[in-house]
């Protein structure tokens, strides 16, 4: 193994393609702020028993894909596979939810860790961008959610993403639809794994991409049908206001989602130029994850869209992004004197708010035209001895290849009022 190679199933984030990165996150977020959200940071890691909890439901990401240690102190953490529970956490912690003023709603940005299978799209460090309002019942609470996502994606450029819908039912009708499941589950034909997944699970089952078990799934009882009436109108509710919003979704029935913890309201965010990691982004309503890491009830809903397939959507449809530009001004001195001259006017173009950079290490000036070039600067400043004896800098026009000389002492104005 080369001792330059970042562990498997992880990549490093670098220029320029590190600064879609950032575009996605800005877009992403950009809707949550103008909506009442405010940000949350919370550590990377969390002590186990956050995201290990002993209820009956267990997903893989809790079973399998879970990074812990243990520290010298003798402490199990997790590195966190998800955003929810630590958010939180860190809500029910600060007391957010007594403040009185629910939802308290968050959005937050980092990374999060899983041990999976990698392959594109799938990676053991990835970044998402998330969003929760917790502690209010209310399906417009829902559909704002997804309204902010597909806002989201809009702004981005992305067209070809599906919404997928689904209710999971509530602690009143799940449970009998759960039994009812694992009854029908338990008579067919399944591997050990699988039959462990109806005991711990038996929704995911319904999820199984194989053949032979979506063969013999056909006659499976169907959640729809077991809804109770509280959940079958909140569900129109969460329906009717998306069709008002003009947001266009898909029913999916077969939608369960990798976490255990979701009530009612499930969605997806999926796009179809990634091939089988098309999940961009997910969420839904957790009403009961409260209470199961020993808070009061507070039924909440959350999203979290995945930052590295966003991207990928965004290469999969060839949308460019509108970047801000990294560097406006490229100085280039020829000597001692014009580095000092000209390293101050590229300062004072800086503070005034203008990106400019320099070629550092006292370059010759062939070199030093092309990092100007490969800088995509508009504008290039060029300074040797005998400009600095008549007090200027000679300024280049890199589109148009003009080049005009400006008094020193007027360039940062010049430029400043050249560049709008
Ligand atoms: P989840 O937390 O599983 O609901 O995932 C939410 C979103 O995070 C997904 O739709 C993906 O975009 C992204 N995501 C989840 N797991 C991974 C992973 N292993 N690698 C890259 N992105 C991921």
């Amino acid at each position: 193994m080369s001792t330059f190679q970042a562990p498997k199933g992880t990549y490093d984030l670098i220029p320029p393609d590190s600064a879609k990165f950032l575009a996605v996150r800005e877009a992403i977020s950009a809707p949550l702020r103008d909506s009442g959200y405010g940000y949350i940071e919370t550590p990377g890691f969390e002590n186990v028993e956050l995201f290990a909890r002993g209820v009956g439901e267990s997903t893989d990401i809790v079973t399998k894909e879970m990074y812990t240690l243990t520290t010298k102190g003798g402490d199990q953490l997790a590195l966190r596979p998800e955003g929810t529970a630590s958010v939180l956490r860190a809500a029910l912690e600060a007391n957010l939810h007594k403040a009185g003023n629910l939802p308290v709603k968050l959005w937050y940005s980092g990374s999060y860790y899983r041990y999976e299978r990698p392959q594109k799209g799938r990676y053991r460090h990835f970044s998402q961008v998330g969003a929760e309002a917790i502690g209010t019942e209310d399906p417009v609470l829902d559909a704002e959610l997804i309204i902010l996502a597909d806002q989201a994606y809009r702004s981005l450029g992305l067209r070809q993403f599906r919404i997928l819908l689904n209710s999971l039912g509530d602690k009143e009708c799940r449970p009998v639809y759960r039994d009812a499941l694992q009854t029908f589950l338990r008579d067919l034909d399944l591997d050990e794994e699988t039959r462990r997944r109806i005991e711990i699970n038996p929704l995911r089952v319904l999820d199984d991409k194989r053949a032979d078990v979506q063969k013999q799934l056909t006659d499976a009882p169907r959640l729809r049908d077991y809804l109770c009436d509280a959940c079958k109108a909140y569900h129109e509710e969460v329906r009717a206001l998306l069709t008002a919003a003009g947001v266009v979704y898909e029913d999916d029935e077969k939608l369960v989602r990798g976490l255990d913890y979701y009530t009612r309201t499930t969605f997806e965010f999926v796009h179809d130029g990634l091939g089988s990691q098309s999940a961009v982004g997910g969420g839904g309503r957790y009403d009961g994850l409260s209470e199961m890491i020993g808070g009061p009830a507070l039924p909440s809903v959350g999203w979290a869209l995945g930052v590295d397939r966003t991207v990928l959507a965004l290469e999969a449809e060839g949308v460019e992004l509108d970047l801000p530009v990294t560097t406006s001004v490229y100085a280039v001195p020829l000597g001692d004197e014009a580095r000092r001259a000209l390293f101050a006017v590229v300062t004072g173009l800086r503070r005034a708010g203008v990106a400019a950079d320099f070629a550092f290490g006292g370059r010759g000036l062939k070199g030093a035209m092309k990092s100007a070039n490969r800088s995509g600067a508009r504008y290039t400043l060029v300074a040797g001895e005998r400009d600095l004896a008549e007090g200027v800098v000679q300024l280049k026009d890199m589109e148009s290849g003009e080049q005009t000389a400006v008094a020193l002492a007027d360039v940062v104005a010049e430029l400043t009022t050249r560049l709008g």
